[in-house]
């Protein structure tokens, strides 16, 4: 079969993991490229999602049968919290210029990715698929949550005007090589990873925000890559399906933080800020049920063996990584 799949955020965490994925899995595994498939990994260089004309030139230049789309702004809690209006607009544009083109464009099949921050804050845990409208999000950051929410619904309703085949996948919190490290901006693992780093080199104190005790679920970016692969091939529903760990495996930021002093070997170890207003959503655990049930066998990576991956790949990049640094 002959497929075209673009790939929009193709340079971003999550797109180079998929790129990674297609270019090393080896013939014959279930997530290795397959004969006829061209693959695209798109950046904002090629098209500003934002604006209608860049993404139909960007369709009308690839002419893709498949879509897996992870552009978006993204962000750490900080990020989400300063700018709450600019994540909402910026997703909301980008989604809707993605989807109405597919749709305009007869794209075969779009895939896109939402968060668990879209789910709501006050609910039974463990999140489950159907549960994503049921309340609204946390206060920290409702702006992304709610443009990535209304995917779904979009997904929904051009299913049963237009009977396009969109669907989505809902990570948990996720890491890898090519993250974002922005100091201030970052997800935690990329911004304490750069933390430690910078305390280490300058002997200084490793700060951590908060106090350490929210819990969260962390998925590898190599492992999620391949479960978009699994998705874009053997899923077709245009319900939402959850990437995660098991629902047992929350890691509290206290770990997270000495797991990567550990494995940085900083000597002085984290210190708490203690600030609660820092903290963000206390936890918010999600269930891999629907997944593991479709998908049959699926074996993660360790968190301790894919936070040495990262680090390692920070340490070997950090020139050319996205540090906040003037030049990137
Ligand atoms: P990322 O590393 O920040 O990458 C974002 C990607 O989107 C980059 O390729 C970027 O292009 C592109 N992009 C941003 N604005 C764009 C625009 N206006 N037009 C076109 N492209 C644009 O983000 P990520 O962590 O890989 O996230 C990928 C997806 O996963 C997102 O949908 C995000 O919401 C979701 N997600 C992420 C996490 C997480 O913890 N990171 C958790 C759950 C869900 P440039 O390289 O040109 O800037
Ligand atoms: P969230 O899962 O959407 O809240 O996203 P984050 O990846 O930003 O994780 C936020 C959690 O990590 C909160 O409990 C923060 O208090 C904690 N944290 C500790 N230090 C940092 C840091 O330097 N950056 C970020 N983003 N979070 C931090």
């Amino acid at each position: 079969m002959s497929a075209v799949i673009l790939v929009t955020g193709g340079t971003g965490l999550v797109g180079k993991a998929i790129e990674y994925v297609i270019e090393n899995e080896p013939q014959g595994s279930r997530f290795a490229k397959r004969p006829g498939e061209k693959w695209i990994f798109a950046s904002s260089r090629d098209a500003d999602l934002r604006d209608p004309k860049q993404t139909l030139e960007l369709f009308e230049k690839y002419q893709p049968t498949h879509v897996i789309h992870l552009a978006a702004l993204v962000g750490g809690l900080f990020a989400n919290r300063e700018r709450k209006a600019t994540f909402l607009r910026d997703n909301m544009l980008i989604n809707d210029n993605v989807l109405h083109t597919a749709r305009i464009k007869k794209v075969q099949k779009v895939i896109s990715c939402l968060s668990t921050c879209v789910f709501p804050d006050k609910i039974d845990y463990p999140l489950t698929e159907e549960k994503v409208h049921l309340g609204p999000p946390h206060d920290s950051n409702f702006g992304y949550a709610y443009a990535k929410r209304m995917v779904d619904v979009q997904n929904h309703a051009y299913k049963e005007e237009f009977g396009c085949n969109f669907t989505s996948a809902i990570p948990t919190n996720v890491f890898g090589p090519h993250d974002n490290f922005n100091l201030r901006h970052a997800h935690v693992i990329p911004a304490l990873i750069h933390k430690c780093y910078l305390a280490k080199k300058n002997g200084t104190p490793f700060k951590v925000m908060g106090d350490g005790s929210p819990l969260r679920q962390f998925i590898y970016s190599r492992d999620l890559a391949k479960l978009f692969i699994w998705q874009l091939r053997e899923y077709d529903d245009v319900e939402p399906v959850i990437f995660s760990v098991d629902e047992n495996d929350e890691i509290s930021i206290r770990d997270v933080a000495n797991a990567i002093v550990e494995v940085m070997k900083y000597d002085l170890g984290a210190q708490f800020e203690n600030e609660p207003n820092d903290n963000g959503q206390d936890r918010k655990p999600a269930s891999n049920a629907k997944l593991m049930k479709l998908i049959g066998e699926f074996k993660f990576t360790p968190f301790k063996e894919a936070l040495r991956e990262s680090v390692a790949w920070f340490l070997d990049n950090y020139d050319n990584a996205r540090t906040g640094h003037a030049s990137n």
